[in-house]
């Protein structure tokens, strides 16, 4: 059999996200929405990373639906290889529901783990799949579904792992899927063979009841020479390795729709290590991408190409020579 072998693989949820149009109306009330839009935080990660010019896989499950249909065109025009979205029968599509607060706080209504994004079959992930595999992706989201997907992970995880491949983590703590303490305890196996981990600042402080930036990374890290990347929202991130500590301002940007910014982030940084640059320009790189992921509204809308990173490092290099001369 043809199989395509990707570089860059993630696995996880498929969903398509329906949304509030603004912000203040809660999902506990009659309204309008937007959408459907593309999602799932491992869908808009993969689709982040093929417009970053990444060779990209998604392993996931759809419905045979419109919703389904819906993704699966997606991938195919974003250039991500949808060959192991797997389709088991009698199961719709995943669905978020979402509304903003006038704080910018986010409400998620899931309809994901009883759907076919809760359905991922370890059993159907070809080992052959992996034989190029640089970096595999996954989304504590993901381990929060069911024992599906946590199996799922761990084979995707192992397959990596035997090619030499290196495995980027990004918690993305869903409260709303599992409770805390069960967010740590399934955390835990994947933590230990993390080379990249990509917490929120609050998430690493959640996951260590440290409040101490240092300390929260170093509880969460195992892996000798692993990066610990706190990203920050408007404030950029702060890179951790072997005890280093190395802080990247954002970029000022007009946000519009803060989701998807954490996964354009992480594809970013991907691609940046992929490139071998250091850590200070892959940083710079992650933050512009995290930036422009926020200036459009829809979770993939704004996940920047190469040449849209560019321009927006470029035009701050000019307004910083700029502010220095006068
Ligand atoms: P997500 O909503 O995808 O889960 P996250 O909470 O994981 O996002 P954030 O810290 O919000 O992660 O965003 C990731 C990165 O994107 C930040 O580290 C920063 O580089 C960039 N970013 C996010 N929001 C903004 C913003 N308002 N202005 C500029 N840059 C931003
Ligand atoms: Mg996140």
């Amino acid at each position: 059999m043809n199989i395509s072998k990707p570089e860059i693989i993630c696995i996880g949820e498929v969903l398509v996200e329906i949304m509030r149009p603004a912000a203040g109306q809660p999902l506990d009330q009659p309204g309008e929405f937007r959408g459907p839009f593309a999602s799932g935080a491992p869908a808009i990660f993969a689709t982040a990373a093929a417009r970053l010019g990444l060779k990209t896989g998604f392993i996931g499950a759809v419905g045979a639906d419109a919703f389904g249909r819906l993704m699966r065109n997606c991938f195919e025009a974003e250039g991500v290889d949808a060959s192991q979205l797997q389709t088991p029968s009698s199961y719709a599509t995943g669905v978020a529901f979402v509304a903003y607060d006038d704080s910018g706080g986010r409400e998620f209504v899931f309809h994901i783990r009883h759907a076919a994004a809760g359905q991922l079959a370890a059993d159907q992930i070809p080992a052959a799949y992996f034989e190029n595999v640089k970096w595999l992706h996954i989304s504590g989201s993901t381990l929060a579904l069911n024992t599906n997907s946590r199996t799922a992970c761990q084979r995707a995880l192992e397959l990596t792992l035997a090619q030499g491949g290196k495995i980027s983590l990004d918690p993305n703590l869903r409260l709303e899927l599992m409770p805390l303490d069960e967010f740590r305890r399934v955390l835990a196996p994947f933590l230990d063979s993390a080379d990249l981990l990509l917490p929120t600042e609050s998430e690493a402080q959640r996951l260590t009841d440290e409040t101490d930036p240092r300390r929260a990374t170093q509880k969460l890290a195992h892996k000798p020479g692993a990066i610990i990347v706190l990203k920050r929202g408007p404030q950029g991130c702060a890179i951790f390795q072997d005890g280093e500590r190395l802080d990247i301002s954002g970029f000022a940007v007009e946000e519009i729709d803060p989701t998807g910014a954490g996964d354009c982030f992480s594809a970013a940084f991907i691609a940046g290590l992929q490139a071998s640059w250091p850590l200070k320009q892959v940083g710079r790189f992650a933050n512009a991408a995290g930036a422009l992921a926020v200036t459009k509204l829809g979770p993939m809308e704004g996940a920047p190409t190469i040449q849209q990173v560019e321009i927006l490092l470029t035009a701050e290099i000019a307004k910083n020579a700029e502010q220095k001369y006068h």
